[in-house]
């Protein structure tokens, strides 16, 4: 079967070509038509010789994934793709004053199984490739013709189950050859598998990290995120903390506000008592409702008196616009309406 040319590395390409006797070179050509000139044969490659191309041509597709449906408005253009088994993912590409930025998928499913969150739903069926995660975001630049500057590792799935793939995947967008993307650009956001977060820690090129949090007690975040059974909130305050220590990045710690779950004034403390030594910027997000579940978003007076307390504490706070509610572009809601209609 031919391979996807968007799953291979600069020096997996460079292998390529040594061992069918060219010049590694060529895997620079490559990656520049492949990213800037954004061709769809490698016949359009004018620097490489025909039979170069035609042998390209039988080892490789260069492949995007289909759009089943699309939900836009003027910032935020969602859709719903089809991957070659038929799988359904979900890639938002968000227009921001500073840029163009794609939240990437990467998993079809999940197995967190957060009490909150859509995507939980779909059990995970399998990681996605590296290859999978670059064609989203070549789609927005091909077929949308957009710019990308940023990328969120915030679609459906959890980055750090998957997380030899998403190595691979970032050192593909960052290359300077061609998408790159800056290392300091790319978001990955996880619900705390916190080995993996110190594993992140000590690669040589870190990304930006959040945390999705959520509750500020062990009661309440187990009942929240299945997830913290394992890795309650002590260990993730250790591999934060190690995080900080050894990056010298801050953590975007993710707060979504759940009317009468986790945004009263005693929550507002705990969560104070507990990122006390962390480095980090805590976002308010105001909770997305959905047909799934019971849980209502907070309200604006809820919001800023937890706010409020925050700030009294030191604690670096921010609203966040909201994007995307009116496209439902909250973790795997696009994907739940398609598939109850089928
Ligand atoms: N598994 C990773 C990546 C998913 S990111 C993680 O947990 O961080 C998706 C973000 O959207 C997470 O912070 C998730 O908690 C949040 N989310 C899920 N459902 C939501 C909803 N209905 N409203 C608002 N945020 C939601």
């Amino acid at each position: 079967m031919k391979t996807n040319i968007y799953n291979l590395t600069l020096t997996e390409l460079e292998q390529y070509f040594t061992n069918i006797n060219e010049n590694p070179y060529k895997a620079k050509i490559l990656y520049k038509y492949l990213y800037r000139e954004k061709i769809d044969n490698f016949s359009d490659i004018k620097e490489i010789k025909k039979s170069l191309t035609d042998k390209l041509s039988n080892d490789f597709t260069i492949e995007l994934p289909t759009a089943k449906d699309t939900h836009k408005d003027e910032s935020v253009t969602k859709l719903l793709f089809s991957l070659h088994d038929n799988s359904l993912i979900e890639s938002v590409l968000m227009r921001q004053h500073y840029g163009n930025s794609v939240c990437v998928s990467t998993q079809v499913g999940c197995n967190m199984n957060c009490a909150f969150c859509q995507s939980g739903k779909f059990k995970k069926q399998r990681n996605l490739t590296a290859g999978e995660m670059v064609s989203e975001i070549m789609y927005m630049r091909k077929v949308l013709n957009e710019k990308i500057s940023t990328v969120a590792l915030m679609g459906i799935g959890e980055p750090l189950d998957n997380f030899e793939n998403i190595k691979k995947f970032i050192e593909i967008i960052t290359c300077v050859y061609g998408l790159e993307i800056g290392i300091k650009h790319i978001t990955l956001s996880t619900c705390g598998l916190a080995p993996k977060i110190t594993e992140l820690a000590n690669e040589t090129k870190t990304v930006p990290l959040a945390i999705s949090l959520h509750a500020p007690n062990n009661e309440l975040r187990n009942r929240l995120m299945p997830i913290n059974h394992a890795y309650p909130l002590e260990e993730l305050q250790k591999a934060m903390a190690y995080y900080n220590e050894k990056t010298k990045n801050k953590i975007f710690i993710e707060y979504i506000m759940i009317k009468d779950v986790n945004d009263t004034v005693k929550c507002a403390k705990e969560l104070s008592d507990y990122l006390q030594n962390i480095n980090c910027t805590v976002n308010l997000i105001p909770y997305n409702e959905t047909q799934s579940f019971d849980f209502k978003r907070s309200p604006k007076e809820n919001i800023f008196a937890f706010y409020d307390v925050l700030k009294k504490n030191n604690i670096h706070v921010t609203m966040r616009r909201e994007l995307g509610t009116s496209v439902k572009a909250a973790c795997g809601q696009l994907k739940s309406e398609h598939t109850n209609k089928n």
